[in-house]
């Protein structure tokens, strides 16, 4: 039955024709809207599209059969006018120049949504790291740190995890930086392990930031937690821990996919048994009793919340007028097009964007640069109770500038954002 629809969803013409997303594309076009909306000025809407510093860097690394392979990487700083640039570093196939802009003006939204006292920033390597051992891996990221060196540090630019990179990597890049300053830097990324100056609950404040944004979600929208079916694309930290806490919350969690495919049972699967198979075969679908499927006939299975956690432009076009939910939350960066959004309102479905949802990260991260830089270091509880402080206090902002203004959640996050980046590039003035 369930097969039966799909094929016939996948001879959709509106589906096949769907064009595919440039997240640049989106970001500029989510931008565009709400400087309209503000009637911001054409010059304040030029000065805040660039990204203030763009570095692309090609460079060796000895494998360990010997040979020297070339690879590309990018670095990122969007605007710098409420403070130092901040954003994560992704190690990834797909990693182009648009990808990184995008996500760094993403992350310039994202911190003055927070408002938190960063610019924003990101940066990739183009690489597909499972063809890397840990010792390639390592060398990688210490020659990538050095070739973005000039532009990072506590006070000018500090990176954080992405898609596949991690507190070991952030340790590396942490080291790196240290030895060429000559004493140690922890505050140059955050992310990192405690033992080095990481904060606790860094690792898991993304998820928990999602787990919070998804809650006051569904309080608004009246849909209880207890027993709401929820479908998470992606899982890997983000996406693992928004299960964990929801499955906690009571929810029903009926698909999980990663990048090898998706896994679905109406009943509940067992989020630790899904954990467990990550941690001992490194793929969902070694998780018993549940129905296989493509990571994207997940999306369109029938669920209360629907969680994108993985990568940008998967609620596109051609996939919107199937998605049968009646919450989107995005724990991903851009997984919504401009295109599904309109979509998404047309239906009154609502969805809490990226840049609301997934800011537990960037929260934490000041946290543990604040921390840092202090050299003193708060307890979880003290952690928690700040993140959820952070996030109630945005996400109740935002819902209300959406109720005054009469918009989507989206549109809100923005009006916040571009206003607040727009007022500190004003009020600093042109030199
Ligand atoms: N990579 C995460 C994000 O997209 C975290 C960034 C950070 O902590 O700086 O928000």
């Amino acid at each position: 039955m369930m097969l039966k629809e799909i094929e016939n969803r996948v001879k959709d013409p509106v589906r096949v024709k769907a064009p595919q997303s440039n997240p640049l594309v989106q970001a500029l076009a989510q931008f565009d809207a709400a400087t309209e909306r503000l009637h911001l000025n054409p010059e304040l809407n030029a000065m805040l599209r660039f990204p203030k510093r763009e570095l692309t860097v090609h460079f060796p690394v000895r494998m360990d059969d010997g040979s020297v392979k070339m690879f590309t990487g990018y670095r990122v700083q969007h605007n710098v006018n409420r403070g130092p640039a901040k954003g994560g570093i992704r190690y990834d196939v797909n990693v182009s120049l648009d990808e990184v802009q995008a996500l760094a003006m993403w992350m310039t939204w994202k911190c003055a949504l927070m408002n938190i006292p960063f610019g924003g920033a990101k940066g990739g390597v183009i690489v597909d790291t499972r063809q890397l051992s840990s010792a390639e891996l390592e060398r990688l990221t210490r020659r990538y740190t050095m070739e973005i060196a000039s532009i990072i540090g506590p006070e000018s630019d500090i990176p954080a995890p992405d898609i596949n990179t991690n507190a070991q990597v952030m340790a590396w890049i942490m080291d790196a930086y240290s030895i060429q300053c000559g004493r140690t830097v922890p505050a140059v990324v955050t992310g990192k392990p405690v033992s080095i100056g990481g904060s606790v609950g860094r690792t898991e404040a993304t998820g928990r930031g999602v787990f919070i944004a998804t809650r006051e979600g569904c309080r608004v929208h009246g849909i209880p937690l207890k027993g709401a079916r929820v479908i998470i694309q992606g899982f890997g930290n983000v996406g693992s821990v928004t299960a964990s806490l929801l499955a906690q919350a009571g929810c029903k969690i009926v698909g999980l996919a990663d990048v090898y495919g998706a896994i679905y049972n109406e009943n509940g699967i067992d989020v630790n048994k899904a954990l467990h198979a990550i941690k001992t075969s490194g793929r969902l679908e070694d998780v018993p009793n549940v129905e296989k499927l493509s990571g994207s006939d997940l999306l369109e299975q029938p669920s209360d919340i629907l969680i994108p956690a993985a990568i940008a432009g998967q609620l596109t076009a051609a996939n919107a007028r199937y998605i049968q939910t009646k919450l989107i939350v995005e724990a991903a960066n851009g997984p919504t097009t401009q295109e599904a959004d309109a979509i998404f309102r047309e239906r009154g479905i609502p969805v809490i964007p990226d840049i609301l949802a997934n800011a537990g990260g960037v929260v934490v991260s000041y946290f543990e640069w604040v921390q840092d830089l202090q050299h003193f270091f708060w307890s979880l509880e003290e952690v928690n109770t700040r993140l959820e402080q952070m996030m109630t206090q945005s996400f109740t902002a935002v819902q209300a500038i959406c109720e005054e203004q009469q918009c989507d959640y989206r549109m809100g996050a923005y009006l916040i954002a571009v206003a607040r980046v727009a007022e500190a590039t004003r009020i600093r003035s042109l030199p």
